[in-house]
């Protein structure tokens, strides 16, 4: 069987690159398809993801000239991990197989055709593994890799390195959408799913054009609600240190008896201050922590669409 592939790549105020994007993808489609590797139906989907340059414009152009190019346009920003589903739900049971991709491709193109392999071997899932970060910047490889460290350490189900340069088959994005809710931290949601999967490895390039999306700001973001979205280990730590200060003031009671009784004068200001401080401190954060996991049950409870889609080519089965 020759599978019909479909490639979805967010797109987010990516003018300066997407030329180049599309020169290569269809360039590189085109030996897959005289290899005999992904059948000529394959598609590739672009959605906009609410950007405030020319990339729609862009986007639409390339459709009316070149059948193999789809289109969704998103009503407004909603974020890469949205814009995502939005492209791969659009297109849902009209393909064999299904790769995200970045548009900026610093994810090696070159790691798909093992994937396809893989796929045709029987994965459900492949997974793209970036086993060379030489390209990045120290402070990029250091932060991630910290990222995937302790989300390891925190029993989210990640894989190591891998983001969501990943290849799915038409079943497990069938399962996805069952997982409704409204943050959906894919790369955490995927190995939850199930069915035979596989590793493909790589190396991370450098973005040729346009700048990167994910600013610190965004990338703690992200992290954070990668980490709340499949973790209650902080509640629990903020629990242990509560039972912890609980402990040490039983003995600290002891000890100010001891001196109350035992008639020692102390101005015993100092020590008070520093006690206030420190518990209004940590209570004020422990709240804070509680009030994070409240605040995601809010949204959750809400059940906001996760995307609006304006329009997108239409594509019969
Ligand atoms: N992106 C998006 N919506 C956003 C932010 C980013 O669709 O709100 C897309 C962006 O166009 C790119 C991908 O997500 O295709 C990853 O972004 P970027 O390459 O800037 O991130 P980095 O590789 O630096 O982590
Ligand atoms: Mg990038």
């Amino acid at each position: 069987m020759i599978p019909k592939l479909l490639l979805v790549l967010p797109c987010y105020n990516e003018e300066a690159i997407l030329h180049l994007t599309d020169a290569k993808l269809n360039t590189f489609y085109d030996e897959l398809i005289s290899q005999g590797l992904i059948s000529a139906e394959s598609k590739i989907c672009y959605v906009n993801d609410g950007s405030r340059d020319a990339t729609w414009n862009i986007i639409d152009r390339l459709t009316k000239s070149n059948s193999r190019i789809l289109g969704v346009k998103l009503s407004k920003n909603f974020g890469h991990q949205n814009a995502l589903l939005a492209g791969l739900f659009e297109y849902k049971g009209l393909f064999d197989c299904y790769i995200s991709i970045d548009a900026d491709l610093q994810d090696d193109i070159y790691a798909i055709p093992p994937m396809i392999e893989k796929f045709k071997e029987g994965a459900s899932i492949v997974y793209g593994v970036r086993d060379d970060r030489s390209t990045d910047t120290f402070f990029k490889k250091f932060t991630a890799e910290s990222f995937y460290k302790v989300m390891q350490w925190l029993k989210v189900p990640v894989v190591f390195n891998h983001a969501d340069f990943r290849l799915i088959d038409n079943r497990v994005l069938t399962e996805l959408e069952h997982y409704r809710e409204v943050n959906m931290f894919i790369r955490g949601i995927i190995p939850t799913i199930g069915f035979k999967n596989d590793k493909v490895f790589y190396k991370r390039l450098e973005r040729e054009a346009g700048e990167t999306k994910y600013p610190l700001k965004k990338m703690l973001t992200f992290a954070w609600n990668g980490v709340t979205s499949f973790s209650t280990m902080p509640m629990r730590f903020v629990l242990y240190f509560g039972a912890f200060s609980f402990v040490l003031s039983l003995l600290l009671a002891v000890y100010v008896l001891y001196t109350k009784f035992a008639g020692v004068t102390t101005s015993g200001w100092a020590s008070t201050l520093l006690m206030m401080a420190f518990f209004n401190g940590s209570n004020m954060m422990a709240i804070g922590l509680i009030g994070e996991y409240v605040g995601k049950i809010y949204e959750e409870v809400k059940a906001r669409p996760r995307y609006i889609v304006e329009k997108s080519t239409p594509l019969e089965a």
